[in-house]
């Protein structure tokens, strides 16, 4: 008998891709057994500000270096599609495409605590936890808690939290919510192209191979953030 495919949707700006996302990535794949984690680069993210500080790489670079940075591991992948659907991207409308492929097997939508503690300010967020399972990581500064502490007001209603507070389950739905420790690793997109625009070192905080191009990329340039801020 073969054994269904676990597939684990990894969405993000990826502004740039660092060592944090990589390493939760991959234990999470470890301890889902996931047969594959597909790296998903948003086109536009509605919540994003386009603040100096939010600067947003183009898509087309973002995607090459997600490809690049996950090119030497066999079970992680990246899928283009909301760079391809262009405009603004709506992680319900990801979903649905995918679920489509993995059906009756739901995909894995894996996200930090930081991102699904804002579910109730994305696109159906009720739609979201019914096409999928949800893997929620833990990011600094949080190390540990219960899911009913994050889990969005609207959907509340909607799924059951185990007392041990680390798994929920939809009651309309068979999808599942599960928290998951990953090692603390205080890195982000924002401080990354914080410390480029002040001409600090990067290195460590992404891959290697792409760190030239990052530090590189005119978009995180100080110059760029003096254009718009005029
Ligand atoms: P920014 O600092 O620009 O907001 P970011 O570092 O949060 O960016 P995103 O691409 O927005 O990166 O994150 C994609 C997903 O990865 C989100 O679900 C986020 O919670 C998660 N994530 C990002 N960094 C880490 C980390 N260091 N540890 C665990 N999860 C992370």
């Amino acid at each position: 008998m073969t054994r269904a495919l676990r597939i684990g949707i990894f969405g993000g700006t990826f502004n740039p891709i660092h060592l944090g996302h990589l390493r939760a990535a991959e234990e999470v794949r470890e301890a889902l057994s996931l047969t594959q984690m597909l790296f998903v680069p948003a086109a536009r993210p509605p919540h994003k500000t386009g603040s100096v500080a939010d600067a947003i790489a183009p898509a087309e670079d973002r995607l090459r270096w997600v490809r690049a940075a996950v090119a030497d591991h066999p079970a992680f992948a990246v899928d283009a599609l909301e760079i391809e659907r262009g405009g603004p991207s709506y992680s319900v409308d990801t979903l649905h495409q995918i679920a489509g492929r993995t059906a009756p097997e739901a995909p894995v939508f894996v996200l930090g605590c930081d991102a699904f503690s804002e579910l109730g300010s994305w696109r159906e967020p009720e739609a979201l936890l019914s096409l999928a399972h949800i893997l929620v990581m833990t990011r600094p500064p949080v190390r540990s808690g219960s899911l009913a502490d994050w889990i969005p007001k609207c959907v509340r209603d909607d799924v059951d939290v185990a007392e041990d507070g680390l798994s929920a389950r939809h009651r309309k739905s068979t999808t599942w919510i599960r928290l998951l420790a990953v090692s603390a690793l205080d890195i982000s997109s924002s401080d990354i192209r914080a410390r480029i625009r002040a001409g600090r070192s990067v290195r460590y905080l992404v891959p290697e191979s792409i760190r030239g191009e990052i530090e590189a990329s005119v978009a995180y340039a100080a110059e760029h953030a003096r254009c718009i801020d005029a």
